[in-house]
């Protein structure tokens, strides 16, 4: 039979499978394997050609119990309702693993905006924000950016949310430009929590990380900083990158500046002097000590995962492994720091731009980094403890801290 690929059917069987383990309260279970509230809207936004497109939104907050909702906002012409759940699923469960006092949410719009020019971008991201600008706010929900989302469209986002409520509040929105009360280390937070993650890893496993090979999937925001601090921090041979249009390989390991300067010049990886060819399937199946997906969803599924041959994967996708996959690598055992585990960073420096954004008092990048090394550390050992006391895979054992957080917050507020 084939894998339901549905990618809230898979955050709703990992869920059921660690509430059977905690032996989670039915009343309890039926509460959190659902999203509290969701909006659906049309933006309708004036096209540069004079006509009027009308683009379909959607913002999900799962969970607040633990405090307000907090979630990216992605545009991606494949978005779906599912997708935005699921996600916002994990955000519950990554803001409670990493033990930040926010909930989970998340947004998105079905468009496509390589086809849009910056004044239609401006325009969606304000129609978005004016939809969803009543459930929104310091106190309520947090959006952030998230595929095809930046800086950029952050501060529209802003703006939109300060006209209509006619003050000014930079903590209702995160990844916001410098300028306009963004932090210090948020572009790379998300990729520096992965990169921690696999030094607790290696010291667990006694794997020298120096000389180490890697593979890393996907080249945006997340991959190329993966590349670059897992090469500057640690000296690790970063033997191969990809991007959607496929993948560079050097067994001598590929330098990321040189990457990064070939990716700026031509729009992709493929092509990098001293790189040879290789695709996305046999990057990831390469014979590597650490294979880093960074891309999308449900990569490593029943299909591929007995190929694959690296001893730890670091999970700085959202959803890259499917369960039959999980199932086929546990028995392997390969070590899998689980998503919302491994790239908790983001939103741990989301949380701290809220703290500055409160304070208006501002850290240099070297104080946001050591906090940021500092929550992430501690929630690996949270999540490496709990796997073996109870004898369960990380990903289950990431459930069990994150539920009974969430759990116990629900059951405080006397919800169920
Ligand atoms: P991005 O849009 O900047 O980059 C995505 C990269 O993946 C691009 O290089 C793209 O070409 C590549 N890609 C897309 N489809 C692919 C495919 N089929 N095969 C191989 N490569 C493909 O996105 P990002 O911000 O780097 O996010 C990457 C992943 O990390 C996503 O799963 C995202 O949800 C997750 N994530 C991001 C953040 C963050 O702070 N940006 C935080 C947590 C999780």
């Amino acid at each position: 039979m084939s894998e339901n690929l549905n990618p809230f059917a898979i955050a709703q069987a990992q869920f059921d499978e660690s509430a059977a383990v905690l032996q989670l309260d039915p009343d309890m279970h039926a509460f959190l394997r659902q999203p509290m509230r969701e909006f659906h809207f049309t933006i309708p936004v004036h096209m540069d050609d004079g006509s009027v497109k009308s683009f379909q939104g959607f913002r999900v907050q799962y969970n607040d119990a633990r405090g307000p909702a907090k979630g990216g906002v992605r545009f991606h012409p494949d978005e779906t309702i599912d997708t935005v759940r699921a996600l916002s699923a994990w955000m519950t469960w990554k803001t409670a693993v990493a033990d930040i006092p926010l909930g989970g949410a998340k947004g998105g719009v079905i468009c496509n905006p390589r086809e849009m020019s910056q004044n239609e971008l401006q325009r969606l991201s304000r129609g978005y924000m004016r939809n969803i600008s009543r459930f929104v706010g310091l106190t309520q929900d947090v959006p952030a950016p998230d595929v095809h989302t930046n800086p950029q469209i952050m501060a529209w986002m802003l703006d939109e949310y300060e006209v209509l409520s006619g003050h000014r509040e930079p903590g209702v929105i995160t990844g916001k430009p410098l300028s306009l009360g963004g932090s210090a280390g948020r572009t790379p937070a998300t990729a520096m929590g992965g990169v921690v993650t696999i030094r607790e890893t290696a010291k667990l496993l006694g794997m020298e990380l120096n000389g180490a090979t890697c593979a890393i999937q996907g080249y945006g925001n997340v991959g190329s900083y993966a590349h670059q601090l897992a090469h500057d921090l640690f000296g690790i041979k970063v033997v191969a990158v990809s991007d959607e249009f496929g993948g560079i390989y050097s067994a001598d390991g590929l330098d990321p500046v040189v990457v990064a300067q070939h990716l700026r010049a031509t729009g992709k990886v493929g092509g990098c002097p001293g790189s040879e060819e290789i695709s996305n399937s046999a990057l990831l199946e390469l014979d590597v000590a650490i294979l880093v997906p960074a891309a999308i969803e449900n990569q490593i599924t029943g299909q591929n995962a007995d190929h694959i041959k690296a001893q730890i994967i670091a999970e700085l996708a959202n959803g890259p492994t499917t369960p039959d996959a999980d199932e086929i690598l546990n028995a392997k055992g390969v070590y899998i720091i689980p998503d919302f585990l491994c790239n908790a960073g983001g939103v741990t420096v989301s949380y701290f731009e809220m703290v500055q954004n409160a304070y208006q008092y501002y850290w240099d990048e070297a104080l946001v980094q050591s906090r940021l090394d500092q929550k992430i550390t501690t929630a690996f050992h949270a999540v490496h403890n709990m796997a073996q006391a109870r004898q369960v895979p990380n990903r289950v054992a990431a459930y069990l801290v994150a539920v009974s957080r969430v759990a116990e917050a629900v059951r405080l507020r006397g919800w169920v």
